[in-house]
């Protein structure tokens, strides 16, 4: 790797690159604010700028990049899918490549796990999925109401917006957002209170003010507000609590799922069974937008065509897909990998977090960080990451941890030089 230079002429010239944006391309836009470069291509764990500058990816597409940029299996599964006149955009008709991914899905990921699940395709990004979701439940129950969690994320179209803690993000919808509560996160309360303390005693109680809710939707990890991670024990006492109720459960494991916690689907450690799972970011591997909203076969009620997308047909996605599924899921060498990255990424965070005061590891899997009592720091931290090379998100309400997301195939070497990249940063902003 190169290290990046950062010298007023180069400077100067990456103002000229990037004039056209700033002119033309909505004030909306974020990412491009904290690493303000024109990005030219990225293999793996490393992403490269116009000037040749390099830069070790601990972002990975949100979480969409789950097996680095361009992984050579994927993108040999897609050129040679585009150099024949295959089907590019199906709707929802059937296609070989969607035929073979759905094969692939229940032998590398629904059988072995023993699940039986109905597979919706929406359409094709994660919000796409989670309204997906919450349209089953209030069909399948007749009620209105979804119960969500402080420091939720689950999207920007307004149903998932209702479900969503962030009120900023809430602000920007312009509308009053309906038939949602929010209810405390696991350890919200810092263990002072008893778990579901509230909601048990708010729905058995019909003069709480409060309806009983179609269903309770939850991320595993709270992967946009603040790496919040939720005990398996909290998760089963939830599932437990929406059963005695009649309540849906919804996993969202867009960001958590597809392998990122060290289990293809997050929950799976918690040996929970929700009625309704979200997934897309890493389902096509290589980038590509594909979502899915896997249901409880009974709770597949819909007419025909009563919830329908031109985008759910996305063939490329379904062909990368199953190239993942195949590559990576067909044994447990990939999810050992993952595990000891895993653990070297929180022996790394813990020990540059014991250096600090008021830091503190957060997270699960390779979906952790450092959350730190100064709420400036982590943002400080973030910029000095992106001139040693390093690109890392900040994550929470006040933008309070660092969070790292390497893909999952990163290598040891990699994740040690980003954790020293991240330890210089730290300390040159103590
Ligand atoms: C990213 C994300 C979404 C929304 O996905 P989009 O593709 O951006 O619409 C929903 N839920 C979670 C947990 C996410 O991380």
């Amino acid at each position: 790797m190169s290290a990046p230079t950062m010298s007023a002429t180069s400077d100067a010239a990456a103002e000229a690159d990037t004039a056209v944006f700033e002119r033309r391309e909505s004030v909306v836009r974020s990412y491009c604010r904290n690493w303000p470069t024109v990005f030219e291509s990225a293999r793996g764990a490393v992403q490269t700028d116009v000037h040749g500058r390099e830069y070790l990816d601990f972002f990975a597409g949100a979480g969409a990049l789950n097996y680095g940029h361009n992984h050579p299996v994927l993108k040999r599964a897609l050129t040679e899918y585009l150099a024949e006149d295959s089907i590019i955009h199906g709707m929802d008709t059937y296609t070989p490549a969607k035929r073979d991914f759905l094969l692939a899905f229940e032998r590398h990921i629904l059988n072995p796990r023993g699940m039986d699940y109905t597979v919706q395709f929406p359409g094709p990004t994660g919000t796409n999925s989670v309204e997906t979701a919450l349209k089953i439940a209030r069909k399948a129950t007749g009620r209105s109401d979804i119960v969500s969690f402080t420091n939720a994320f689950h999207g920007m179209t307004l149903g998932s917006l209702a479900v969503t803690g962030n009120s900023m993000k809430r602000e920007g919808a312009g509308t009053p957002l309906y038939h949602s509560t929010s209810a405390p996160y696991d350890d919200y309360f810092d263990g002072s209170t008893e778990d579901f303390h509230w909601l048990e005693r708010v729905w058995a109680d019909s003069g709480s003010g409060v309806e009983l809710p179609a269903a309770v939707i939850v991320e595993t990890v709270q992967g946009e507000g603040g790496l919040n991670s939720a005990r398996a024990e909290w998760l089963r006492a939830l599932q437990d609590l929406c059963r005695r109720f009649e309540v849906l459960l919804i996993v969202d494991d867009v960001q958590a799922g597809c392998g990122r916690t060290g289990w293809f689907f997050s929950f799976e450690e918690a040996n929970i069974d929700p009625d309704i799972v979200c997934l897309s970011k890493s389902l096509s591997g290589l980038g590509l937008p594909l979502a899915l909203t896997l249901m409880k076969p009974e709770l597949d009620q819909w007419e025909p065509g009563e919830h329908n997308g031109t985008f759910r047909g996305f063939n490329p996605a379904f062909v990368t897909a199953t190239a993942a599924l195949n590559e990576f899921w067909s044994d447990d060498r990939f999810v050992g990998d993952v595990r000891d990255r895993s653990a070297q990424l929180r022996r790394g965070l813990e020990e540059i977090a014991a250096a600090e005061t008021g830091a503190t590891y957060r997270g699960r899997g390779l979906l952790a960080g450092i959350h730190f009592e100064d709420l400036e720091r982590a943002e400080k931290i973030a910029a000095a990451s992106y001139e040693r090379g390093l690109l890392v998100e900040t994550s929470g309400p006040d933008s309070e941890v660092v969070k790292l997301m390497p893909p999952l195939t990163v290598t040891a070497d990699e994740l040690a030089r980003g954790l020293e990249i991240l330890a210089d940063a730290v300390r040159a902003t103590a």
